[in-house]
């Protein structure tokens, strides 16, 4: 008998009727076949990080922790194939050795590179897309038991779908990345008054090479953080690991986890503390190798909404959430967060075909999200939003589609790939249809 499988954020649950470890890609094809001849679907998991049901199998769950590290590497291209269930956290060490990097990251590395292509992980910055445009081929095991290699010189029509697939289009056991070579970041990060951010929302977006603020509501002042990409040779200035821990670790984490905990208890004493932490928040410069910048640990589990914007709407979304928050008089521990990204041509992609802002806003873990989430997508939507696949939404096949010119293309390869929904659940039935 299988155990409860939980994700991160303990909001999705499913006991698997069988859990598979494949060690290789023909494993996986066996699996996928064993799976078929019981009548069972079959799901990939990664590292259980989307807040969605996007990676719930009730029928074989596929745990790829055996499927990790480099299967090749074409140095004079920069290019990296990875086994599907490699950690991101891991990169640092596997690319170390050739030089490279990833071109851009999101704010942790828990995730396996399969999982996060797969629902359209990004980080920051206006001329960066997210990790799924930095894939130039996968590996994909299909429905009808083989392994389908997709890139620029085989059925190089699909890439656009496989590499942000969702998990709909059969299992990836291996990805190849367009790395960069290694590089530094040099990092400042402070509080600013809020208005004046959203006032100069484009320059600051499009400026820099990483910008991103937070925003913790019942406060004017934006927490801002900007990145700018410096080459390996540069001269580090990195925190002091004291600092580390007084900031990213005791601040964010421990006493942080302590404020949520109480905030849930006695709500009236969130916006004094929000106006504290802001006060306390990290005002901040160093410089250390990009992945050490990029991420960090999240140790207080919450629960979230990331919509993708047109990138100009995003001021306007950010001051009608104040506005919902006061005229509500709710009170929200945790800060909304907003990105940038470039646009690009994947089929799915949350920033296809246009410059994208993205705005999140999130709840503490053992709070429902109840109507501020409701009310905040209401926003999103009447501003253009297409939601993040890994992060809390309500949309369906239906609103969906309305936002993805080539949404009935993804369909079509769907149809093709796994007619009969061997890779089908409940939340793939609702985002694109049984
Ligand atoms: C604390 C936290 C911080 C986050 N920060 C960011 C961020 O900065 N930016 C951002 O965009 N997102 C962020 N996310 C969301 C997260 O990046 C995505 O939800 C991502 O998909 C999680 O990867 P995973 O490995 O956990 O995948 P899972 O959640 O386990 O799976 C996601 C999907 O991928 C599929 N999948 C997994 N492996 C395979 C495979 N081998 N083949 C085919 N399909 C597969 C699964 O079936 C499922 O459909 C964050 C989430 C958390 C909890």
């Amino acid at each position: 008998m299988s155990k409860v499988w939980q994700n991160w954020s303990r909001i999705e649950s499913v006991t698997p009727a069988r859990v598979a470890y494949p060690g290789s890609p023909d494993e996986v094809v066996q699996a996928i076949a064993a799976a078929r001849a019981e009548g069972l679907r079959v799901k990939p998991i990664g590292a259980g990080h989307s807040f969605t049901g996007i990676a719930i199998a009730p029928g074989v769950q596929l745990d790829l922790r055996n499927l990790q590290g480099v299967v090749r590497v074409d140095t004079d291209r920069g290019r990296v194939t990875l086994a599907a269930g490699t950690h991101l956290y891991r990169l640092p060490e596997l690319l170390a050795p050739y030089g490279l990097a990833l071109q851009n990251m999101g704010d942790i590395d828990a995730q396996t590179i399969a999982g996060a292509t797969s629902t359209g992980t990004h980080g920051t910055g206006a001329a960066f897309g997210g990790l799924a445009t930095q894939i130039t081929g996968v590996t994909l095991a299909t429905a009808d038991g083989s392994l389908l290699v997709i890139d620029e010189e085989n059925n190089t029509d699909l890439l656009d779908a496989a590499r942000l697939g969702l998990g709909a289009l059969g299992v990836l056991v291996d990805v190849t990345v367009q790395c960069v070579p290694a590089f530094k970041l040099n990092a400042v990060e402070k509080p600013e008054p809020l208005a004046a951010v959203l006032n100069a929302w484009e320059e600051r977006a499009t400026g820099p090479d990483h910008f991103e603020f937070y925003w913790f509501p019942h406060t004017a002042t934006a927490l801002t953080k900007t990145n700018t990409r410096l080459p390996m040779d540069a001269p580090s200035a990195p925190l002091g690991s004291f600092k580390r821990w007084v900031d990213d670790d005791f601040m964010s984490n421990k006493l942080f986890s302590a404020v949520c905990g109480l905030g849930r208890a006695v709500p009236a004493v969130i916006p004094p503390i929000n106006r504290l932490a802001q006060k306390l928040t990290n005002n901040r410069e160093f410089t250390d190798v990009s992945t050490s910048v990029f991420t960090t640990k999240r140790e207080v589990r919450f629960r979230e909404m990331e919509y993708a914007l047109p990138r100009e709407e995003v001021p306007d979304v950010l001051r009608a959430l104040d506005r919902l928050i006061n005229q509500n008089n709710w009170k929200i521990s945790f800060p909304v967060e907003v990105r940038a990204a470039a646009p690009d041509g994947l089929w799915l992609s949350t920033a296809h075909g246009r410059d994208t802002g993205y705005v999140a806003v999130h709840r503490y873990f053992k709070e429902e999200p109840g109507l501020y989430f409701t009310y905040a997508e209401q926003i999103f939507r009447a501003h253009g939003g297409r939601p993040h696949w890994g992060k809390m939404h309500t949309q369906n096949a239906e609103s969906l589609s309305a936002s993805y010119p080539r949404f009935g293309d993804f369909l079509a390869v769907r149809d093709k790939l796994d007619p009969q929904r061997v890779f089908a659940n409940d939340y793939l039935d609702r985002v694109l249809g049984a």
